[in-house]
């Protein structure tokens, strides 16, 4: 069976097309932006979410700067992810999440 590659938008990586995630940089949307809430897949540049309202920009944990809401911050390239501290899940979410996408436990806030 042929499969055909596509590179991942984060790292530039020709993965698998039906690849769940790039095993490179592990962004679980590496063909497109998803809503950190609902997962529904977003476009670079809408301002809010049309499936569940949120706001697809948000001031950045290190830098402070309005960024859209990917993996890395577009002013500082610093990540905008954080791990579910569930050690069964593991899955790395958005850092405003409060709740885990995966699992549904409940997300500590970065400290720094
Ligand atoms: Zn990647
Ligand atoms: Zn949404
Ligand atoms: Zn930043
Ligand atoms: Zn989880």
């Amino acid at each position: 069976m042929a499969s055909y590659k596509q590179p991942c938008i984060h790292c530039g990586t020709y993965i698998d097309r039906d690849a769940r995630f790039c095993p490179a940089c592990q962004s679980s949307s590496p063909f497109g932006y998803l809503c950190p809430a609902c997962l529904r897949p977003i476009e670079k540049g809408q301002p809010i979410c049309s499936a569940c309202g949120r706001s697809l920009y948000v001031p950045c944990p290190a830098c402070g700067k309005q960024t859209f809401v990917q993996e890395k911050c577009e002013q500082c390239g610093g990540t905008l992810m954080i791990r579910c501290q569930n050690p069964r899940c593991d899955v790395l979410q958005f850092f405003e999440n409060q709740k885990c996408t995966a699992c549904g436990k409940k997300i500590k806030p970065i400290k720094k």
